[in-house]
């Protein structure tokens, strides 16, 4: 389905109804399923508490079974997200369109009155910040499981970046938005979510006590929210991945000290392993390192320094040599005494957008293929 036979059908509807908040009442809305919130209700119990399997910024999400027996995530849309019918329904039918194995899969909407909700294929295994850093980590996470994971989870970001037209930022990765199917095959989720919601309202939660977590020095100092944002916020997920530490708390090595600060002053000193989710007793030495180092090269201070994603898979995924010598410090951002470690020198002060995106900016020398 084309966008304008999308619009074209969106007008007929308009004729009928001049309301913007007019029901979709679970009929087939052109490529997308659409929900009654009755159906909705039937199948998470009326939203009951029991059936909340967490909430995030965009509203609360419920575990459903619908009719026909398929396990559902709904996700409610809060009040801020409460735009029109119209835009409501091209961004979902965007999103909908969108499919790739590592990527969480859009089945339907609801938009009925003001409620908002999207129906989500459910993922056994929950978001990847339970299993590597809730309470009740899983043991299952050796590093096979964990490498496959950050292989995955850069192949649907790669996918995202550079296959789909338009391409889509995603904004806001980081190991809550990986979620975890049975086998523990990574699936992206919320890609896309960000256009639901006014230009003034952020659902962005990243931002934990001033610090930054995820969050490029490019986009705090100047908010420029581009592909190689999340390239950065992908690096300090690789970091988390191989560590099983979160990147929001400043306590690392038993010191005031950020996961990405931490893990760059033991590359300098030359005791990176240190950095080694103890958690994993039997781990390939040289293959955690190469990971841990594609993670800087992904938050390096200056976005046009950082690779793309499909480099990233490949860095990943394939025999190759990082070249060390092109590694420059990290740049991250403290707002607690200002700038700290960070060389603002090094800032791309050129404002790239998804549109604008010069492929001729990418390094292609940080790597070289290893001869067999
Ligand atoms: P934010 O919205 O601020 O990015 P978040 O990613 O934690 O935060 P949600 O995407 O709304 O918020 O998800 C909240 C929680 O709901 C997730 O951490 C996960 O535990 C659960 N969840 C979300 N989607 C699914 C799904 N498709 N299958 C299983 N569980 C899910």
């Amino acid at each position: 389905m084309s966008c304008s036979c999308f619009g074209a059908s969106v007008a007929r509807r308009k004729r009928r109804d001049p309301h913007d908040h007019q029901d979709l009442e679970g009929q087939p809305f052109e490529n997308i399923k659409t929900f009654s919130y009755n159906e909705l209700g039937t199948a998470t119990d009326n939203f009951h508490p029991r059936n909340k399997i967490g909430r995030g910024g965009f509203g609360t999400v419920y575990k459903g079974i619908l009719k026909d027996g398929r396990e559902v995530a709904v996700k409610t849309l809060s009040a801020e997200s409460k735009q029109g019918l119209r835009e409501f329904l091209a961004e979902i039918t965007t999103i909908s369109n969108v499919k790739h194995p590592n990527l969480v899969e859009l089945i339907g909407c609801c938009a009925q009155g003001t409620n908002r909700a999207l129906v989500y294929e459910y993922l056994e295994n929950n978001s990847l910040d339970h299993a590597l850093l809730g309470s009740k980590r899983n043991a299952q996470l050796d590093w096979r499981i964990r490498s496959a994971i950050c292989i995955g989870a850069a192949r649907g970001l790669a996918y995202l970046h550079e296959e789909l037209l338009p391409h889509i930022v995603h904004r806001d990765i980081k190991a809550s938005n990986i979620l975890l199917d049975q086998d523990f095959t990574p699936k992206i989720g919320d890609f896309g979510l960000a256009k639901l919601f006014p230009d003034n309202v952020t659902h962005i939660s990243t931002k934990i006590a001033g610090t930054t977590g995820y969050l490029a020095p490019e986009y705090v100092l100047g908010g420029q929210l581009t592909m190689k944002a999340d390239v950065y916020s992908f690096g300090i997920l690789i970091l988390e991945i191989v560590s099983g530490k979160s990147s929001s708390k400043a306590n690392c090595g038993g010191m005031e000290k950020f996961l990405l600060e931490w893990a760059w002053q033991l590359y300098e000193e030359g005791k990176l392993l240190e950095l080694v989710d103890p958690e994993l007793d039997d781990f390939p030495k040289e293959e955690v390192l190469k990971y841990m180092k594609v993670a800087f090269f992904c938050a390096q201070a200056a976005a046009n320094q950082r690779p793309m994603m499909s480099q990233v898979v490949d860095m990943l995924s394939r025999d190759i040599r990082l070249n060390e010598k092109q590694l420059k410090a990290p740049g991250f951002f403290r707002d607690s005494g200002g700038l700290s470690a960070f060389p603002s020198s090094n800032i791309n002060k050129s404002h790239e957008s998804s549109s604008t995106y010069q492929m001729s900016s990418v390094p292609t020398t940080i790597t070289e293929v290893i001869p067999r």
